[in-house]
């Protein structure tokens, strides 16, 4: 740290990627990317006259990607924004819609949430998830502050019904309530339609888990006119051209392989559903998953160990070290063969001895 960072900055920890070590090739079941490319049209859409282009500002209202999604959800264009990554456009939600009394978001959640709440100084409350992870929503309801829920949640993958998230906006209505879908292809309720009735609603969404474009760098939020307009204020005023030529290109041309997307969905979700049974059969804890990744726990080896153990196998998966959850590790689902992999590993460290 040089002793120019502003004092604010001085003591902020900064939010930890899950790791992308080069040592070796790593089966990498760690940060839940796809293990599917994208769809051929897409993988074979840029020219060389793409690359030309980028002497050129990308389009930084993105109005025909807009569009296209716009036609997809049977939305507004004025009811899409577009920005890199949906990171950003947390980012950007937090800047804007925290008032004085601040964030509340469930304690065991995306690591980011808290980072950006303290990155924009942004007082917050975590609500603890019950015994079982589940999500009580009345935690939420008349809060009067920014609310932010993963649905489904990241690290659990558990879903709360979008009844309850209707009851939370019906008791905010002074207040924004976030909604990351960023994993609601794999099993989870979009609550989008509710944008209609609530203008306080904003559903975050990615390209980069079920889209297969982690790389790209894209995200997307529907809500309300009025929402939407003060992101694109809050962008306008920090990088107008946030997503570049390149992406915006291979977003469009996403929407048009819509089912090349849900089919390969389905395969996550058949994969996931396999391996927790295997998993369960080696005598793991296995939450209920609707999201490209299982949340899981044996009561043989410790959640850290046995992170360490695949690592040394060639086999990332994700480990938290926070107390209530440190026995667990997050794996993405990878194609039938990497799980095949995975739990043989599993099954292999398992029966090493000395554990
Ligand atoms: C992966 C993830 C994101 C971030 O996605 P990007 O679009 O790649 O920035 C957002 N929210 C949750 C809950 C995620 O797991």
């Amino acid at each position: 740290m040089s002793r120019y960072l502003k004092e604010a900055y001085q003591a902020m920890e900064a939010y930890v990627p899950g790791e992308q070590p080069r040592d070796m090739a790593y089966l990498k079941l760690n940060t839940n990317e796809s293990p599917f490319p994208p769809a051929p049209a897409v993988v074979a859409a840029l020219q060389k006259q793409d690359v030309e282009q980028l002497r050129l500002y990308s389009d930084p209202t993105g109005r025909p990607l807009k569009e296209k999604l716009a036609a997809l959800y049977g939305v507004k264009v004025e009811n899409i924004f577009l920005s890199n990554g949906s990171d950003d456009i947390l980012n950007f939600a937090f800047m804007a819609f925290s008032g004085e009394k601040g964030a509340v978001f469930p304690d065991i959640t995306y690591g980011f949430y808290p980072v950006f709440a303290r990155l924009h100084q942004v007082p917050y409350a975590e609500a603890p998830l019950k015994e079982d992870f589940s999500l009580d929503y009345r935690d939420y309801c008349g809060v009067d502050r920014l609310v932010v829920i993963a649905n489904p949640n990241a690290p659990t993958g558990m879903t709360i019904p979008v009844g309850q998230i209707e009851e939370i906006l019906k008791s905010n209505p002074d207040s924004v309530v976030l909604i990351d879908e960023a994993y609601v292809d794999f099993g989870g309720q979009s609550c989008y339609p509710l944008i209609a009735d609530y203008d306080n609603l904003l559903v975050v969404r990615t390209y980069s888990k079920s889209r297969c474009m982690a790389g790209a760098r894209l995200g997307y939020a529907i809500g309300a006119a009025g929402l939407i307009e003060d992101l694109e204020k809050l962008k306008f005023s920090t990088n107008p051209y946030n997503i570049n030529r390149l992406t915006m290109k291979l977003g469009e041309m996403t929407v048009d392989a819509e089912a090349y997307y849900q089919e390969k969905c389905a395969e996550i979700i058949a994969v996931r559903q396999w391996t927790a049974k295997r998993l369960e059969a080696l005598g793991f804890t296995v939450l209920p998953s609707s999201a490209n990744f299982l949340f899981a726990k044996s009561g043989r080896i410790g959640g850290e160990t046995l992170y360490l153990e695949l690592k040394k196998r060639g086999i990332l998966v994700r480990h938290f070290s926070k107390p209530r959850i440190q026995d667990f590790n997050r794996i993405t689902i990878g194609t039938a063969e990497q799980m095949e992999l995975l739990v043989q590993t599993i099954q292999t460290i398992l029966t090493g001895g000395n554990l």
